[in-house]
């Protein structure tokens, strides 16, 4: 059965959220107290309903605890958030993602029992910085305070060279865990691997290592 979602204010970030999901052929419910919101996304969602989400009653005349994923996208009004987040979690909903404004936010409602807490323009920050320093960063995950991953050109000097002659495990401590080409995606990547023109290295690592890595080859 297809999984289905359950959006809670679709201001910018919400309606980003509850249409992507929909193009990607889930169920996706939205819910705003706003009527124009609603308007605006009702042909691009499977049901789009106005109510006020620190309701109790209205939240469980929705049937919210049928749904899969319930992501709570209330920005501005934190109080508001705050106050879904509880009641969603004591109506028991299954997973419970919630977008905070700020890091008290996000404490917040981490203690109350969100299941996933994240900050989209704080991240999306980081991101923007890791590309402007790095013209070769195409992408960049944080999986921790001090690991990530990167999406990193080839660069010139790499073309034509495996993986083990580049020794970019033993010299930088990093690994490569994807190698992208123009026709394949290469998931498994072995030591003899050829690094070709235009390639893309996906790789994990500490990221003071990850960034001599990528500043030995500039
Ligand atoms: P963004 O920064 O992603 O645009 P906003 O804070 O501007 O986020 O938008 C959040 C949405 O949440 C708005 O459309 C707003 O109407 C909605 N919203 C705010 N409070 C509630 C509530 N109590 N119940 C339901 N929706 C709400």
């Amino acid at each position: 059965m297809k999984k289905q979602f359950a959006v809670i204010g679709i201001g910018r970030f919400g309606s980003s959220v509850a249409k992507t999901l929909y193009h990607m052929g889930f169920e996706v419910l939205a819910i705003d107290s706003n009527e124009s919101r609603i308007q605006e996304l009702i042909n691009e969602v499977t049901h789009a309903v106005q109510a006020d989400t620190t309701d109790e009653e209205a939240l469980k005349a929705i049937g919210i605890r049928n749904f899969d994923v319930v992501v709570v996208a209330i920005g501005q009004d934190i109080q508001a958030s705050i106050l879904t987040t509880l009641i969603l979690k004591d109506l028991g909903v299954n997973t419970l993602v919630v977008k905070a404004q700020n890091d008290l936010h996000g404490k917040v409602v981490q203690k109350i029992g969100a299941d996933k807490v994240i900050f989209p323009e704080r991240d999306m920050g980081v991101r923007v910085a890791h590309h402007l320093i790095s013209p070769n960063i195409i992408d960049y995950i944080e999986l921790s305070a001090d690991y990530s991953i990167v999406e990193i050109k080839a660069a010139s000097r790499m073309v034509g060279k495996n993986l083990s002659e580049l020794h970019i495990r033993a010299k930088f401590g990093c690994n490569v865990i994807a190698i992208k080409s123009a026709d394949k995606m290469n998931i498994a990547p072995h030591a003899e691997d050829l690094i070709k023109e235009n390639d893309i290295l996906v790789v994990v690592g500490d990221n003071d290592h990850l960034q001599n890595f990528e500043m030995s080859f500039r």
